[in-house]
């Protein structure tokens, strides 16, 4: 038997090396190099995990652009056995409700489903919202910041959650949502062996079209979406201000008057 797991899978820019593109408000996604968002690969890496323990199969599914491609199939060589990418000109500019909305029409799509994982964040949204709006799309429990798997059978899983410094343990009956933390597990590196198989492997790319029975195109992408970013401002970084002194005496004077000034001493 075993369960129906999906994973969501976002591929984001290298947060490391990205520009942002003020005058439109966006993130300039040509900057940087693309990869799955790293809480992806825990959420990816705990649907695998299950499935090597109770069977089952698991299904990558991203919203994104034609080359987030190469992030479901990292995600094949990483353990998932069929990912789809939900690809359409009409689903870009999506905000969070919008996004959720788009990844529950194909979900139900994909028909049966016993668990679905997810990153408790991403790395360029930072919203932490996609998860549970996705599970309220479809009316099912979700529990967020899972940081450990307890227990998992056929039909219930125990996991541990932790919000604002405390820890629940908690326990669900199927269909439910998970969204992961870090702490969860470490995902497992791909061999060049998973690397070759997955470059074969054929990723489904599904279009508004595809989806025509599930979906309302009034609620997707830019114009679906009830938000708007009105105004994007980046903050500036606050530079060190540094004080030279040519004498000892002077500098410890003026850091015991900083201290006293400031009640440290
Ligand atoms: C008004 C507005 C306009 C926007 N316009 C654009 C735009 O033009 N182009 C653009 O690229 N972005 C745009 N965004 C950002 C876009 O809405 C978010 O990137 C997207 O909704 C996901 O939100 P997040 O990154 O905060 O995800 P979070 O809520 O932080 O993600 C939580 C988890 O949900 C899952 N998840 C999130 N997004 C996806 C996805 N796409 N596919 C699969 N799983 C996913 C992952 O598992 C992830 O770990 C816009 C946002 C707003 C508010």
């Amino acid at each position: 038997m075993g369960l129906k797991l999906i994973v969501l899978i976002k591929q984001v820019p290298d947060i490391a090396k990205v520009r942002f593109d003020v005058e439109k408000g966006r993130i300039d996604r040509s900057s940087a190099e693309a990869e799955i968002n790293p809480f992806d690969l825990n959420a990816l890496e705990a649907a695998v995990q299950v499935k090597e323990k109770v069977g089952g199969i698991v299904t990558a599914i991203s919203m994104g652009p034609p080359q987030a491609v190469t992030s479901l199939k990292d995600a094949i060589a990483r353990g998932a056995d069929e990912a789809i990418l939900l690809e359409d000109k009409v689903f870009a500019g999506a905000d969070t409700w919008a996004t959720s909305y788009t990844l529950s029409c194909a979900i139900r799509k994909v028909g049966d489903f016993d668990l679905i994982f997810c990153g408790e964040k991403t790395v360029d949204g930072d919203t932490g919202q996609v998860g549970a709006e996705v599970a309220e799309q479809l009316g099912i429990p979700h529990i967020y910041y899972v940081s450990k798997i307890n227990d998992i059978s056929q039909d219930k899983i125990k996991v541990m959650s932790e919000v604002d410094e405390s820890s629940y343990l908690l326990e669900s009956d199927f269909p439910l949502l998970v969204s992961v933390t870090k702490d969860v597990n470490k995902p497992r590196l791909p061999t060049l062996r998973d690397k070759l198989k997955a470059m074969k492997a054929e990723i489904k790319v599904w279009h508004a079209n595809d989806l025509s029975d599930v979906i309302n195109l009034a609620n997707v992408g830019y114009f679906g979406s009830p938000t708007t970013v009105h105004k994007v401002v980046i903050p500036k970084e606050k530079e060190r201000q540094g004080k030279t002194f040519k004498d000892v005496p002077g500098g410890v004077n003026f850091v015991l008057d900083a201290l006293e000034a400031k009640k440290l001493i």
